[in-house]
């Protein structure tokens, strides 16, 4: 019996010698959380898991795979905290409410999801939709569709006839009356309703529309729609079932309600004034600024019939504005997440918002640590994302050239790997 133990021990020490990793030689490696870049460092891979960092270009062994990214800069997979990864702008898309059906919607959601994981965004936050991208979610969980990880909100929740009321601008009689279920709420018995109807539906996270939005068929893009005490046993509830909340909000008065309440991050944050921006930084709150999109919706807007007659000059005046509100953020010390609200624009485009930010001036390296380890520590993954180190799960994407240099490379992403597995490689 001792000979058989000794025998299996001298097995499994012969096997884990010969287990294959795959070790990336990267020329420049971004140190994400330092933020620095590395030079002419190797990364080894077991499994899904990076079990080491090294300097130099690390000799394999027999079973071990190299993978030459000497001329390319390597990053931690980056990740987008604000995407719809349902749906995607098109003109005239307000009438497909009307002509789509979950399915139609879900065979659209495969493609997108393909195309944002390809642009190097292994990890994404999906900040409302109608359902299905909990079911992406799962599908991509168990390998059948290639995307990103996904953690989504479900269904966000409204108030009536506010952003997210998904029966805005129908006629009267197909209107009904959207409740909890369908993410509408009144009231704070509602409002905790909607939150654990969101937990059974397989949601990871909660998003509230805090104020009036740009893409609704209303009239108003700014006005808080919720009361301080709606807000208040949204956060709550949602705190008993380890969810944080994500708030959109353009208007200072909701954004602050929200704040106040304890969400966890505020979208677009759009008309910030200096009196929010003291409330992120008390509350540390995270802001997501979404520029791409602002500047995404003011362009189609110019566009004849892009959009309805109600949307138009939201999208007009609000959009550009979103920014200079992430210069004026960025120099008064908030903490700053990656997020575009990919979906508004088109899916696979994430790294513009790269570009905006630096425009606005924020260092290149900076930007990427927003979209890696800040994203990460938003999004509550720190332990196992947003850095290159032993010990994280294996996501790591690489670039052509240099984006401290030039961040339009951020386009040029050339290898993606997702969970230790390559799905990208050029
Ligand atoms: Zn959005």
């Amino acid at each position: 019996m001792k000979r058989f133990t000794l025998l299996f021990a001298a097995l499994f020490i012969t096997l884990l010698t010969y287990a294959q990793q795959t070790i990336l030689h990267c020329g420049k490696l971004i140190d994400t959380k330092n933020k620095t870049v590395l030079e002419n460092v190797s990364v080894i891979i077991t499994g899904n898991k990076i079990t080491d960092v090294v300097k130099g270009y690390s000799n394999p062994g027999p079973a071990d795979k190299v993978i030459d990214l000497k001329n390319k800069t390597v990053m931690p997979g980056l990740m987008d905290m604000h995407v719809h990864v349902e749906t995607e702008t098109k003109k005239g898309a307000a009438a497909e409410r009307f002509s789509m059906n979950p399915q139609d919607i879900a065979f659209e959601s495969v493609k997108y999801a393909n195309v944002t994981l390809m642009a190097g965004f292994t990890t994404v936050r999906d900040l409302g939709g109608s359902g299905v991208n909990v079911s992406l979610r799962n599908a991509i969980n168990k390998g059948l569709i290639v995307g990103p990880r996904i953690y989504t909100a479900g269904k966000s929740i409204a108030t009536t006839g506010g952003h997210a009321d998904p029966t805005n601008g129908y006629r009267k009689s197909l209107m009904g009356d959207p409740g909890p279920n369908e993410g509408v709420i009144n009231g704070a018995d509602e409002a905790r309703k909607a939150v654990r109807q969101r937990y059974k539906d397989g949601s990871d996270l909660i998003k509230i529309t805090a104020t009036a939005g740009v893409l609704s068929q209303a009239k108003d893009a700014l006005g808080a729609q919720f009361t301080d005490e709606e807000i208040k046993a949204i956060v709550e509830t949602a705190r008993d079932y380890g969810y944080k909340v994500a708030a959109h909000a353009h208007g200072a008065e909701g954004m602050k309600r929200a704040i106040r309440a304890g969400v966890t991050s505020i979208e677009h944050g759009t008309f910030m004034d200096d009196e929010a921006i003291e409330l992120f930084k008390k509350h540390g709150a995270w802001y997501v600024p979404t520029i791409v999109a602002g500047k995404s919706v003011a362009d189609s807007a110019k566009i004849p019939d892009y959009y309805s007659t109600l949307v138009t000059p939201k999208a007009l005046a609000v959009g550009p504005k979103i920014q200079s509100t992430f210069t004026k953020a960025y120099k008064a010390g908030v903490k700053i997440a990656f997020g575009t609200d990919a979906g508004v624009y088109m899916h696979g485009k994430n790294w513009k918002e790269f570009v905006y930010m630096v425009e606005g001036g924020m260092p290149a390296i900076e930007a990427i640590s927003s979209a890696t380890v800040s994203a990460s520590e938003l999004l509550g993954t720190s332990e196992i994302l947003g850095v290159i180190e032993k010990g994280k799960l294996a996501d790591i994407v690489a670039v052509d050239g240099d984006p401290a240099k030039d961040i339009n490379v951020m386009e040029k992403v050339v290898f993606v790997m997702k969970d230790g597995v390559i799905y990208k490689n050029r």
